[in-house]
């Protein structure tokens, strides 16, 4: 599905990250890849994985600091004359932000720096890629969660970032349609992962989730990646602006029985 794709993938912290199940089903479907790490901490990991899928190119990059941005895209240009696709996996809130009732744990600050990066980061990255990926059926592709539509326990401030970011979508899809480049993103049921982690009684949600989506189980990063490939394929040349699920149904529930 993806052959002569050229696709940049941000936020493999693990083998575990929503990121890591989208590259393993890009790489699968042809694409060849680029991948970003956040810092020094996670290099050597994020150039083994690298290895896993193939992908000659991983660089730096901050998503809160626009050098970095401008670093990484200067960087890629040297390896890369165009680019397909932008995957964007990255989410940030303060650990203390995620517990609780959302007023009593929101600060300004905390504020800041969950949109900052879990929100504004896509639309930099749209607009530091734009140049690369205009004129060639390319996509941007983001993650979000339930949280934005609906409220969940702990999730808060996140809630917040993630309206923000499906807006963007929406927003990036109208301005960029013109250029071809298409906007979409996948909300994933829950999954265990580092960012995951951090989120107050994640555990519960996780089996409580599995117990009653209508397919009762969770998904997998294998099956969101899936649907990543699809959607920054020509296949799905007529969608954008979209929020597709990947939840084994739970967002389709108003109640469920214990
Ligand atoms: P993860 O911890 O594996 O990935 C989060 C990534 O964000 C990490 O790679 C981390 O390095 C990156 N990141 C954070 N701050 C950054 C910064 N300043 N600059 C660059 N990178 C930064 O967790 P994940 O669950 O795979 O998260 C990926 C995305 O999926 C997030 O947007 C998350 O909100 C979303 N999501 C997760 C779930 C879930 O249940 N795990 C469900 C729906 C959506």
């Amino acid at each position: 599905m993806l052959e002569n794709k050229r696709v940049l993938i941000t936020g493999v912290a693990s083998n575990r990250s929503i990121a890591w199940g989208i590259a393993s089903a890009m790489r699968r479907e042809g694409a060849e890849l680029a991948l970003t790490y956040q810092g020094e901490k996670l290099k050597s990991r994020a150039e083994q994985l690298a290895e896993e899928v193939d992908a000659q190119i991983v660089l730096p990059c901050d998503v809160a600091d626009d050098a970095s941005i401008d670093e990484l895209f200067s960087s890629l240009r040297q390896h890369w004359d165009a680019l397909d696709v932008i995957v964007h996996s990255i989410g940030f809130a303060p650990r203390d932000h995620l517990e609780g009732g959302m007023i009593d744990h929101i600060n300004r600050a905390g504020y800041a720096s969950a949109h900052d990066i879990s929100a504004y980061s896509f639309i930099a990255l749209a607009k530091a890629g734009r140049s690369m990926m205009a004129g060639r059926n390319g996509s941007l592709l983001t993650m979000t969660y339930l949280g934005a539509e609906r409220v969940l326990p702990n999730y808060n401030v996140m809630g917040l970032a993630k309206a923000s970011l499906e807006a963007a979508v929406r927003y990036l899809a109208s301005d960029l349609g013109p250029e071809g480049t298409r906007v979409n993103g996948i909300s994933a049921g829950p999954i265990k992962t580092l960012a995951a982690a951090g989120i107050s009684g994640f555990r519960g949600m996780l089996t409580k989730a599995g117990q009653v989506a209508p397919l009762r189980r969770n998904v997998t990063t294998d099956e969101v990646g899936n649907v990543a490939a699809f959607l920054c394929s020509d296949l799905a040349s007529s969608i954008t602006g979209e929020i597709i699920y990947a939840d084994a149904g739970y967002h389709i529930l108003g109640m469920y029985e214990d």
